[in-house]
């Protein structure tokens, strides 16, 4: 009797799971969301020269297919997108910036709904990664933890925490211990006497903090100027050198420790920018694609003549003009002996514009020497790389579909990076 009970329970089971099974099939086939985008030139980030007549699918949000349109069958029931003469590449990653600290031209505004609002700037300008070193609390913790999902409208973040400080090694590894705690991506670290004004972190506790990050299996960052520093800090296993040297420069011994280390390079030229532009009104306080952003108080208070006097008279600004030009003679020499250049602004601190300054970046570097498929390489499949986001930067079968589609050609003019039409993260339309 008891067997015959459970061959019941078990037939009602069976037919139990094969209607789920039914309903889930039709679940997954609606909630796949198909979505096609035909006729497209797409540069996929990864240097290959580009396809035109293309198509790219995606389902669930990431890319299912992607080639020459004459070789691939489009779904039945997908939603076709056509994009004729239109660009699709990767959206941009930014592996130097930073998030939800500034509001107007005020730091210490650190909050989730500015997070937020920062994300989703980055997001309009095609930003569709940040990675922020330093100045990150728990609010971007938990938003990181939430981005892996088909519904994301909002650029992803990755997080430093704490920029690590400290006056000896046990001050700093404390630092590392509650970034630990909070969950960090990646450690930064801030090597510089800021331009002979600071006491610049000892060879010892960078050693310590290089040795604790990597013991704890996080990857670190360092903030330096100098290119003594460089070396010094490749020696001791930093993974990425998160600005340009420009003090001097760079040398073949250099090159050789960033090829025997493994290790990228970020320029962030706009910081550098920032720095004097606003000694004057800079040339883009008249481009729309600055101006639709912009908040007109903070345009104002910039273009303030005893403000422009001030920058006019820093002398730390002026110097800064000066490392631009060895920062851009740098980054050419670096890209040429075929170091990785991991696409990086450090914008998000006041007047360094979100979103906007990464296309003035990738301007700066068409300025040093770099053609455009090399910026874009730098700003999607290379900077994902750099960081080992292995879902991300490329235009591959598996990944996040995270690309911006352009009105016109950016492989013709880096400038072109600005006519956007559209932005999508995780195959969703960003709203601008
Ligand atoms: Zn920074």
């Amino acid at each position: 009797m008891k067997y015959h009970y459970m061959s019941f329970a078990l037939v009602i089971t069976s037919i139990l799971m094969i209607a789920c099974g039914e309903a889930d099939k039709r679940a997954t086939k609606t909630s796949e969301n198909i979505k096609v985008f035909v006729g497209v030139r797409i540069i996929d980030g990864t240097g290959k020269s580009s396809i035109e007549d293309g198509i790219l699918i995606i389902r669930a949000g990431r890319i299912s297919q992607v080639g020459m349109q004459s070789n691939i069958e489009i779904p039945e029931g997908a939603e076709i997108i056509d994009l004729k003469s239109m660009t699709l590449m990767p959206g941009i990653i930014n592996t130097h910036g930073h998030v939800g600290n500034t509001l107007g031209l005020e730091s210490g505004h650190y909050s989730e709904e500015n997070i937020l609002d920062h994300l989703n700037l980055y997001a309009r300008y095609g930003v569709t990664t940040v990675v922020s070193l330093g100045g990150d609390g728990k609010e971007a913790a938990i938003l990181r933890d939430q981005q892996d999902t088909t519904t994301l409208d909002r650029a992803r973040i990755y997080i430093a925490g704490a920029v690590v400080t400290g006056d000896s090694p046990e001050e700093a590894i404390n630092v590392v211990n509650d970034n630990v705690a909070l969950g960090v991506d990646i450690i930064k670290i801030r090597v510089d006497d800021n331009l002979g004004t600071t006491e610049k972190m000892s060879e010892e506790i960078y050693q310590s903090v290089i040795a604790k990050a990597h013991e704890l299996g996080l990857p670190l960052a360092s903030h330096l100027y100098y290119l003594e520093d460089a070396k010094s800090l490749l020696q001791a296993g930093s993974d990425l050198i998160a600005h340009s040297v420009r003090d001097q420069l760079v040398d073949s011994a250099l090159i050789a420790l960033f090829k025997a280390k493994n290790v990228c390079y970020c320029p962030t030229l706009t910081r550098e920018v920032s720095t004097f532009v606003y000694e004057d009104t800079p040339e883009f306080f008249d481009d729309p694609f600055f101006l639709r952003e912009a908040d007109p108080q903070v345009i104002e208070q910039l273009k303030d003549p005893e403000r422009q006097q001030r920058v006019k008279e820093s002398q730390s600004a002026q110097t800064y003009k000066l490392a631009l030009e060895t920062a851009k003679q740098n980054l050419k020499i670096l890209a040429d002996a075929g170091i990785q250049i991991a696409f990086g602004t450090d914008s998000g601190p006041p007047a360094r514009f979100q979103g906007y300054f990464e296309h003035l970046e990738m301007e700066l570097m068409a300025e040093a020497g770099l053609n455009p498929m090399q910026i874009i390489v730098s700003a999607t499949g290379d900077a994902a790389n750099c960081m080992g986001f292995k879902d991300l930067g490329t235009l591959e079968v598996g990944k996040w579909a995270d690309f911006i589609v352009l009105k016109k050609n950016p492989l013709d003019d880096i400038k072109n990076s600005r006519s956007i039409e559209s932005v999508w993260i995780a195959g969703n339309r960003i709203s601008r």
